[in-house]
Parts: structure tokens; C-alpha cells; sequence
């Protein structure tokens, strides 16, 4: 096993998080969340959709309505500050450079030292990937590094480089966070909020089970209790 790196954040750092859906933060990286905002983090959000096409049977703009919430109750449980929420077709994401620019443009605009986002790799560690987290992923990585280039997207504000480019779900992380049981728990709630969507997954594992096995295995990694575990990249 390859050693894993520790991964301390300050109040210095801002750390924006750019994922597709509605939840996809809550399967383990909202408790590290968790741990950064106790540490005066400034954590924001960014998701490309609303997922409204994520709960069978009810209609898409009903499922916005209520993933919109939840979610805003998952980045209350964590301490996240900003949420936002872009308009791309959930289920429909493409890569290409207008997500490119969307992307760049809310980089420039929260100025983050990290970067955080989704495996998109085509095989994760639970099986085939979805369609919207592979696009989603592949654009964060491209667009973090468009946002520090000035000749690309122009109108969509000034430059801005970030450090450190984080993904999540990764077979092969290369750092941790430590965090404590009340990392743990928040990271818990902050799933748990998904409730509407989570009742409509009837074989769905427990919250406390996801994120609990989560904690114990980046914390056998990096040699404490607990710790969040990530695939990085300098930038
Ligand atoms: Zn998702």
C-alpha cells in the first residue's frame, strides 16, 4: 500500500466543491467538510444540476424543489456556507466547453486554494460510474485549470489559480484528513438529509454505515480513528 500523506487545511484556504447532483458530497467528503469548516474553512458548493430526474415517479420540477432543500440541509449539517446550484440537465450532462466555462467562471469568482470533486473515472471502487459524475469530474479538472489561464473564457471574470485539486471516490487516494466523531456524526446528518431521495432508494445502506466505514478505512490508512480519504494533485 502506498503511504498516505496527511492533509491539513487553515482558515487561509478556501475550498469550492464541484460535483454533479444533489448528495453526491454526502458519501463520505461532507464529514471532512465538516472537520475544515470547524476549522474556519470557507466551504462552498457547486452542482451542476438539481437532479431532478433522480426519484422515479415524481416530477422533475417537484424533485428539484426537494433536493434543492435537502441539500441545503446537508450543507447546514457540515457547515458548508455557499450552495450553488447550476441548470444543466440532470441525467444529460455533457462534457464541452460551455460546462468549461460555467465551471471556470464560479472558480474565479470564489477564488479556492482546493478544489474538490468527483471520481470520473469509468470503473469506481462500487462499480460502473455514472454518466453525469464522469462529466462532472472531467470538467472540474479541466476547468480549474482554465480559470488560471486568462486568454480562455475571458468574459467569465479574472483569472485565478488554484493549488490543490482533491477527488473523491478514488480506489488509489494519495492523502487524509483527520477527523473526529463529531465529524463523523455531522457527516451522517448531512446524508441523512436527503430524505425524500434516500426513501425512494429502499436498498440504500444505512447513512451511519456509509460514512461510518468511510471514516474507519481513511482512518486505517492514515493511522488514526478516523480520517477522509482523497486522490490529490498539486496544480
Ligand atoms: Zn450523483
Amino acid at each position: 500500500m502506498t503511504s498516505m500523506e496527511r492533509l491539513d487545511l487553515t482558515a487561509d484556504d478556501r475550498v469550492l466543491a464541484v460535483v454533479a447532483h444533489p448528495d453526491d458530497m454526502e458519501y463520505g467528503a461532507s464529514a471532512a467538510v465538516a472537520k475544515w469548516a470547524a476549522d474556519g474553512v470557507e466551504v462552498s458548493y457547486l452542482l451542476l444540476t438539481h437532479g431532478e430526474h433522480g426519484i422515479a415517479g415524481s416530477a422533475p420540477a417537484e424533485t428539484a424543489r426537494v433536493r434543492t432543500r435537502e441539500q441545503r440541509e446537508a450543507c447546514a449539517c457540515v457547515g458548508a456556507v455557499n450552495l450553488t446550484i447550476l441548470d444543466f440537465p440532470d441525467g444529460m450532462l455533457t462534457y464541452g466547453l460551455e460546462l468549461r466555462e460555467a465551471v471556470a467562471r464560479e472558480i474565479r469568482k470564489v477564488k479556492p486554494t482546493v478544489v474538490l470533486t468527483q471520481n470520473f473515472d469509468t470503473v469506481v471502487p462500487w462499480g460502473l460510474n455514472q454518466a453525469d459524475h464522469r462529466v462532472a469530474g472531467l470538467v472540474a479538472l479541466d476547468a480549474v485549470r482554465d480559470a488560471g489561464n486568462e486568454f480562455l473564457f475571458p468574459d467569465a471574470g479574472e483569472k485565478h489559480q488554484a493549488s490543490l485539486l482533491l477527488i473523491t471516490g478514488h480506489p488509489s487516494p494519495t492523502c487524509a484528513v483527520e477527523i473526529a466523531h463529531e465529524h463523523v456524526r455531522a457527516g451522517i446528518d448531512s446524508l441523512s438529509s436527503h430524505e425524500v431521495y434516500l426513501a425512494a432508494l429502499p436498498d440504500h445502506a444505512k447513512p451511519e454505515d456509509i460514512i461510518g466505514d468511510a471514516a474507519r478505512a481513511g482512518g486505517e490508512a492514515l493511522g488514526t480513528e478516523y480520517a477522509i480519504a482523497f486522490r490529490s494533485f498539486p496544480l
